[in-house]
């Protein structure tokens, strides 16, 4: 049993009580964020360094809060979580990156794929994968170009992993984000319904500088390759870290090296650019 004194243990309620104070505060503008065109998608392009090309793009979150300005995803996607909004925020993330897709490939006639995050929260809603269908059907993009990037951070349900594989039955990609970071992560390879691995950008930034970070990216290379899945790299933001990847087999990069997430009409100048090059 810890035993405190009286002063701190009134400052440890004090900070506790701002903290769910600005929570519920924050929470309560998440909800309106909706309504009044807050929130943003921006897109981060994937390159494939064999073919020299844009392959994808990644859908990221942003919300530009009136008064308090940017605010991460980081920050309020948990919160989002916690309250239930996520929900609804994903289901929105979700149609405007496949409508904003599909507007892509009727003017670029290009085949490239859009990943979308994907909260576990959001496998909980039972209708979850009909809203995906639905929103395929709206959109019109094949579910092959659509791909669902998952955290292994919590331990799935047998139901959640259900969903998963309903939406693999489709043909969407299921990617598994931030690999390595945690330690389910070689079991649940074994259970999902996986395509792809996301090599987390905790090892890219140990590239020039940690003999464990080295090893670490070849042994997830080798993984994807006995588990047959593909491989990309986040958090590229060096040339070195770039060169060490595609000459460890590992030819898919995303990171600023070649571009930051950008906004809708960015991307689309820089899709364009790619594909005439
Ligand atoms: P994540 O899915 O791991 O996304 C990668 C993060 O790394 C993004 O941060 C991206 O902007 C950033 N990044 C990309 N390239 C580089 C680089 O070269 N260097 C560095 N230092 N960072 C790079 P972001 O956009 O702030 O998103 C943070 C996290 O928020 C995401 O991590 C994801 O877990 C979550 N998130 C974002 N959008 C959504 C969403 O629509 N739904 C859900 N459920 N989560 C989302
Ligand atoms: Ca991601
Ligand atoms: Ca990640
Ligand atoms: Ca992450």
């Amino acid at each position: 049993a810890k035993k405190e004194s009286g002063s701190s243990y009134s400052f440890f309620d004090k900070q506790m009580a701002m903290n769910s104070v600005s929570k519920l505060e924050m929470g309560n503008h998440l909800r309106q964020s909706m309504d009044r065109n807050e929130l943003e998608i921006v897109y981060q392009p994937q390159i494939d360094c064999q073919l020299g090309k844009v392959i994808g793009v990644e859908a990221l979150l942003r919300w530009n809060h009136t008064t308090k300005g940017y605010i991460s995803p980081s920050e309020f996607i948990p919160i989002a979580e916690e309250m239930g909004f996520i929900v609804a925020i994903g289901e929105w993330v979700m149609r405007g990156a496949c409508q904003q897709m599909k507007d892509w490939h009727n003017m670029l006639q290009e085949p490239l794929t859009v990943s979308v995050n994907l909260s576990v929260k959001q496998l909980n809603d039972e209708r979850f994968v009909d809203k995906v269908i639905q929103i395929l059907e709206e959109t019109g993009l094949e579910a092959k170009y659509l791909e669902i990037e998952i955290t292994e951070n919590v331990a799935m349900r047998d139901d959640q992993l259900e969903a998963l594989g309903r939406l693999r039955k489709l043909g969407i990609a299921i990617s598994v984000d931030d690999f390595g970071t945690h330690y389910s992560s070689l079991s649940y390879l074994k259970r999902f319904p996986v395509t792809k691995i996301k090599l987390d950008q905790s090892f890219v930034r140990g590239v020039q500088t940690d003999d464990k970070d080295r090893a670490m990216i070849k042994a997830i290379i080798s993984v994807a390759k006995s588990f047959q899945l593909q491989i990309i790299a986040e958090g590229v933001e060096t040339e070195e870290q770039a060169r060490f990847l595609v000459a460890n087999g590992c030819s898919q990069i995303q990171g600023y090296y070649f571009f930051q997430p950008m906004s809708a009409d960015q991307t689309q100048v820089t899709l364009q650019m790619s594909m005439q090059s």
